[in-house]
Formats: structure tokens, sequence, C-alpha cells
């Protein structure tokens, strides 16, 4: 495959790598992609499900619901399914999140149509037996200890019992009362929950690779089911809390030779895929300044990242950094004393034009030839904006043409009312 930026490559081949077309299939949203060169077909499941639609009673119902559907496919005789798709040359795998569950299967073209029948059953009609659930219970528990025993859980789980509003952010990583609550979610639960949210209008595949869309579409009207009830809603009700008790959380590690701190802002804004991008640029800069100056000049830091997460509830933005107890309070202020200064003025020229070659570098490296950057790319500006996608020549024409205003806007809008979480073995 081509870089589509380089003009160097005008003239020559066209790229592969062209826009997915949208389809809708019997009430399903469809993207499907024809990579010609490519010696695969992946075939992908996302749903509108996740630990945001649950309650306290609930909470990890939507990763149990994961794992049992992997299962719940009649092909797979001898179960486990995760066996038999191994020993049939297929790559197969599945995870939950905060908002979204996907399902996918990599596969060469001979095993297309039974697998567009098991990703479709397992996502649409699947049935829920007993045995499925007996057998995924423990691998979960133990999943579930392994995340508990990481320290930076307890701080990730502190975080989400005070942003969230909702029970089933707030217990996002309380993996002790979801392990607790395994043992009480019966074979109904599971079911009730698969028919409230694994409905049309909130699940949509990709499909992609060396394929025959009209032959994809065919297949796919004759295994979809029609008519299906729809759900109620999608809409997730707000989901970060508005007032805080303190705007400071700590956790008290106790061995800890080195503390670790985030910078937390939210809103519930749920930016488009245009607006994702000034933000990841305007972060970009950010970094870059906050970097060197805490790095370097003041010596407290080895790496200091700014990070965000775009999902249904809307967009949590993080600076995150290690350093010495002693330090953080005085690192803390200085990364928002940084921030307060460009709510008022402009980025250097300087910083702004090596910031958009590095963004235009950086995401030519990311995007163009691993399908699940592919993807991953596509999925996140359909799921946001179900009529329009870009491609990665736009993006790079939105880097080109982002102005300093436009940064300054975004630093104004989003980066208020900072929440400071932090764990280290004393208080700063
Ligand atoms: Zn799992």
């Amino acid at each position: 495959m081509k870089l589509m930026y380089m003009k160097t490559q005008k003239n020559k081949k066209k790229s592969n790598i062209n826009i997915p077309t949208i389809h809708n299939i019997n009430d399903y949203n469809v993207l499907l992609l024809n990579i010609p060169d490519s010696d695969i077909i992946h075939i992908h499941a996302i749903i509108e499900n996740g630990h945001i639609h649950e309650t306290k009673e609930t909470s990890g119902i939507s990763h149990l619901l994961e794992h049992v559907l992997v299962n719940s496919w009649d092909q797979c005789k001898s179960f486990p399914c995760l066996k038999i798709l191994y020993e049939k040359g297929i790559h197969c795998n599945a995870n939950s999140g905060i908002d979204y569950t996907q399902y996918y299967v990599t596969l060469t073209k001979e095993n297309l149509n039974e697998m567009l029948d098991y990703i479709i059953t397992i996502t649409t009609k699947a049935e829920i037996k007993q045995k499925y659930i007996n057998s995924e219970i423990h691998p979960i528990i133990n999943e579930l200890k392994e995340y508990d025993n990481n320290p930076e859980n307890k701080l990730l789980d502190l975080i989400h019992q005070n942003i969230y509003c909702n029970e089933g952010g707030k217990n996002l990583s309380n993996c002790k009362l979801q392990i607790e609550n395994l043992k009480n979610i019966k074979k109904q639960d599971l079911i009730q929950h698969y028919n409230e949210h694994y409905t049309p209008e909130k699940t949509t595949f990709f499909v992609l690779g060396n394929i025959k869309k009209k032959e994809i579409i065919n297949t796919m009207t004759k295994l979809l089911p029609q008519n299906s009830v729809s759900a109620c809603s999608s809409k997730v009700m707000p989901c970060f809390s508005n007032s805080l008790e303190s705007n400071i959380l700590y956790n008290k590690w106790e061995n800890s030779k080195i503390a670790s701190c985030k910078i937390i802002y939210k809103t519930k804004d749920v930016l488009n895929y245009v607006d994702e991008i000034h933000l990841n640029f305007t972060l970009l800069c950010l970094q870059h300044v906050l970097f060197h100056k805490l790095r370097y000049k003041k010596k407290y830091v080895y790496f200091l990242k700014c990070d965000f997460n775009i999902g249904l509830c809307g967009t949590i933005i993080e600076i995150y950094y290690n350093c010495a107890s002693k330090n953080i309070k005085k690192c803390n202020n200085s990364i928002i004393q940084t921030i307060n200064k460009y709510k008022n003025g402009y980025f250097t020229k300087k910083i702004i034009n090596s910031c958009k070659k590095i963004y235009i570098i950086d995401h030519s490296k990311k995007n163009h030839n691993n399908i699940d950057r592919i993807i991953a790319f596509y999925l996140n500006q359909y799921l946001r904006d179900k009529n329009k996608l870009i491609n990665h020549k736009d993006v790079k024409n939105i880097i080109l043409k982002i102005k300093n205003t436009e940064i300054q806007n975004i630093i104004r809008q989003y980066l208020n009312n900072e929440v400071i979480a932090y764990q280290s073995n004393k208080k700063m």
C-alpha cells in the first residue's frame, strides 16, 4: 500500500485504501471496504454496550456476556469456540469496555461465509447456554484478579468512583464487586441484557479485506435477522458527576518509591472526528511544552503525556506523569500555570509548525498499512457521525489549516475545573 501524502506517488498506482461504503442491511449498520491486495479478511462487530449500561448489581455483566457470546455458536460442537476457531486457522478475539463491546475474526477467504455466520449469530441471535456461563466464570475471575493486582487499578477505581455519577461508570474498575456479582448473575439476566442492548441501531459491522461487496451484502441480508425489535433509546444518561467533594483524589501507595499523578478534565461533549483532530493537535503542542519544561528545565519527571478518550459519556482529557512525592504539588502548579498561559496567549509559530509535521508523520505511521488501525480510524469516525467519513488526506488538510485561535478556544473550552488524582507513599 502506498503513502497517500507523498507527491512523488501522484502519478503512480492509486492507493488501494479507499473510504469504506456505508450500508443499511436489515436495519443493521454495515461498513464495507475492499482492499484488493490483502491476503486476509477481517470481520468486526461493535455494539454500544459496556459498563455505563450497568447498575451496581449488574456491574460486570457486559464482560461476562462478551465471554459467553464468543462461545454461543452451535457449530462449535466440541466447545470452547476459541479453540475450535484456532484449529480452523482463524484468529478470534473480543473485548468489552466502558461504552462498547467488540468481537472480531481475521481469516482467509475460504472461511468467509462461515465466519459471517459466526459473528452475526453471536451478536444478533445467540442462544445463551448455562454451560457457556459455567466455563467462562473462572477465566473472568482470573482476569479480574490480574487487573486488581496492578497498583494502577486502585487509582483508576478511585478516579471512576468520583468522576462518574452513574453506578456503571463508578464501578468500572471495581474488580472486587464484579467478582462478587459474577456469583449472582443468572442466565436469565444475561438474556435480558442481551435482548435490551444487542439491537440493530446499536450494532455496527465492518467487513474489510479482499472482498466482493455484492456477495457480502447478499450473504448478510440472508443471515441478519429481519424486523428486530429496537431499543427504546440508545442515549446514555449523564455519566459525569458535576460536583465533587474535593478536586484532589489521593490513594495511599505504601511502598512506592515514586508518585504517579493524573490531571483530569471531563466534558459531556462527544467530540466529532474533526473536533477530535483539533483536540489531539492541541494536546500535542501542550505536551511538547510541558514535557520540556518539567523534564529539563525543572528536572521533575522522566516522561509526561497528554491523552484523551471520547466515548458515549463525553470526553475525558488526561495529563499524567510520575515524580518524587515531594514534587507533585510543584509539578501540578507548573502544569496548570502553563495551561492558563495558553488561555490568554498563543503557542509560538515554531511550536505549531513542528507539531504539524510531527502529527502528520505520526498519523502516516499509524494508519495506512495495519488492518487494526484502518478499523479504528473509520469506526472512530462512524460511531460519532454516521453520515460522513474522511480519509487520511483530509486529516492532513485539517492539520495544515488549524489556526492558533482554534487551539486557544479548545484550551479555554475544555481545560477547566481539573481533578487531580495521585497515589504515593505520602500526601502532597
Ligand atoms: Zn475478559
